[in-house]
């Protein structure tokens, strides 16, 4: 190479996401398939963000609203913080690349609970951050491994929850003595891409620590339980000095108009939210009574994805053919 590359771009594995299911479809010459591997959602784009894209659709010749004022508005009303507590992202990827570019740099470390989503690891080695792996314990997150990697270099927390791809949540008692146990120089990025899937009622929300002494960052995305992953809007929920701080890194207009116009019109379609979520729910029992009878193991999950143990070619010989899924459901 004839320009100079920093070696811990050069270390970065680049993320793999799922083959299209065209493309899959091709290789195994099969078709009318059921793609699983991105935690989309089962009944599309929510109606309500459909009509708003058709009619945003003529005015596309403007620039996007910026800041995003009726979707940080929708967002803030959802979650009762203010509108400066709320900074939005082409996805929830990008205020996670935000975090790593305004608050990471070499030196630093970072710890990530291991396994999660791999993302957290891609952003902070772009800023050539340290990677401090904590493992699981077994599927869950260990706040006390966690703690016991923190030191004077540590700057960002990683807590999926529930975590991905384990579906295992953490519970609010436990949040709340691991938060009281940190050192105030780091910061927690709590991502909640899959909150509204939830059924364990002790758990936390992120944005109920808004104000607490350490800085506490919350992620949710429009991609799963509003059905708009193809749009890409994330979004952060975290204290207003640090959304300022993230303002100066977010590049301008980084959520389209037709993204902005269809999320703040999703955050007002609470008909397919819950039907979504109740689909999701119906979805994962019928799952485990079918595998309980087959006696294959699986891990029930707090999200819209479990673990289950088994090989992959032993899954398509053994799970019926979808139709006997609907079937199901239609009863
Ligand atoms: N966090 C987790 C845990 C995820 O699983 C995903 C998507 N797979 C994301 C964040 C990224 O979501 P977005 O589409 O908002 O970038």
């Amino acid at each position: 190479m004839k320009f100079k590359v920093p070696e811990h771009t050069l270390a970065i594995k680049p993320y793999v996401p799922g083959k299209p299911l065209a493309e899959l479809e091709r290789e195994y010459g099969i078709t009318d398939s059921i793609k699983l591997a991105s935690n989309e959602n089962p009944l599309g784009p929510s109606p309500k963000a459909v009509a708003a894209m058709r009619e945003y659709a003529t005015r596309m010749h403007r620039y996007p609203d910026e800041p995003a004022y009726a979707l940080l508005q929708g967002i803030a009303a959802r979650h009762r913080v203010t509108s400066e507590q709320v900074i939005v992202g082409n996805g929830s990827d990008d205020v996670l690349g935000m975090l790593a570019l305004a608050l990471l740099q070499p030196g630093d470390e970072v710890i990530v609970p291991t396994p999660s989503f791999l993302m957290y690891a891609i952003v902070a080695q772009t800023a050539g951050a340290t990677i401090v792996k904590a493992p699981l314990d077994g599927v869950t997150i260990d706040l006390g491994g966690v703690l016991s990697r923190v030191n004077v270099q540590t700057r960002m927390i990683f807590i999926c929850n529930p975590n991905n791809p384990t579906g295992q949540v953490v519970l609010r008692k436990d949040f709340e003595s691991f938060l009281s146990a940190l050192p105030d120089h780091v910061v927690v990025v709590v991502d909640e891409a899959y909150a509204e899937f939830v059924r364990e009622p002790n758990t936390f929300q992120g944005s109920q620590y808004l104000n607490a002494d350490i800085a506490v960052v919350t992620l949710r995305t429009f991609s799963k339980a509003f059905g708009l992953a193809g749009l890409r809007v994330g979004y952060g929920l975290l204290p207003e000095d640090l959304a300022a701080i993230l303002n100066r890194v977010r590049m301008p207009f980084n959520v389209n108009a037709m993204a902005q116009a269809a999320a703040a019109a999703a955050l007002e379609d609470d008909d397919f939210l819950q039907k979504t979520i109740a689909a999701v729910h119906q979805g994962l029992d019928w799952f485990y009574t079918q595998l309980t009878q087959r006696q294959i193991g699986h891990v029930p999950s707090q999200s819209n994805f479990f673990l289950i143990d088994i090989d992959a070619d032993m899954l398509r010989e053994t799970v019926p053919a979808h139709g006997a899924y609907n079937d199901a459901l239609a009863k």
